[in-house]
């Protein structure tokens, strides 16, 4: 079957446009207008500075002193979900680093000796600068034991291996229980009531 052909024609110039001189004048006044309004303008003290429509408003956020705040559903730094007692909710099944399309979950698995689930993460790493930022740990998880709500992104830093987060690191509240914590968590292995 024959491929289509299109046949692009050249914009019919007249001799003022090819000169080109009224649309570098006309580039020159949009950028002056930019230079002196940025210059001597008034600076917008909204808080929604990005969503304000003023035509002569400055509109520069000075980061780091200014922050804007990260819509509700902004997925920030990992946090390992901790249980009420302060341990970690995560019972170590590698779900999380198996679907992570970036491979950039490193878990380490140890077993409990007396609690009713058999393991917990004895090291939890993720590697920030090579995560892409897709929430499928998140989603993957079992135990609502991985989220990505703390409303920070990875901090700037100054070598690679500083970019990985520890267990210690990403271990940090506020604490979730759920109803059926009690039958995961709460019970030993022969069904005895834990003391914490
Ligand atoms: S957000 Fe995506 S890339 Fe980052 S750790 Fe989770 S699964 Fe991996
Ligand atoms: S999916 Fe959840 S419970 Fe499983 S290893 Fe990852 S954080 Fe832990």
């Amino acid at each position: 079957m024959p491929i289509d052909t299109v046949t692009i024609r050249e914009p019919d110039y007249g001799p003022r446009e090819r000169l080109y001189l009224r649309e570098l004048v006309r580039g020159l006044l949009i950028t002056s207008r930019h230079f002196f309004r940025n210059l001597f303008g008034e600076r917008d003290l909204n808080s929604e500075v990005g969503e304000r429509q003023g035509a002569n408003l400055i509109a520069t956020v000075s980061y780091p002193e200014e922050r804007r705040a990260y819509p509700p559903g902004y997925r920030g730094m990992h946090r390992l979900v901790p249980r009420e007692d302060g341990k970690p909710r995560c019972v170590a099944c590698y779900m999380c680093a198996t679907v992570c399309p970036a491979q950039c979950i490193y878990i380490e698995a140890g077993e409990y000796d007396q609690e009713g689930i058999e393991k917990y993460p004895t090291r939890f790493e993720i590697d920030e600068l090579r995560c892409i930022v897709c929430g499928f740990c998140v989603e993957a998880c079992p135990k609502d034991a991985i989220r990505m709500d703390t409303g920070t992104h990875s901090p700037a830093v100054l070598s690679r291996p500083l970019a990985t987060f520890d267990k210690e690191a990403l271990l940090k509240g506020p604490a979730v229980s759920h109803p059926t914590d009690a039958i995961t968590y709460g019970k030993s292995r022969r069904g005895e009531p834990l003391k914490h």
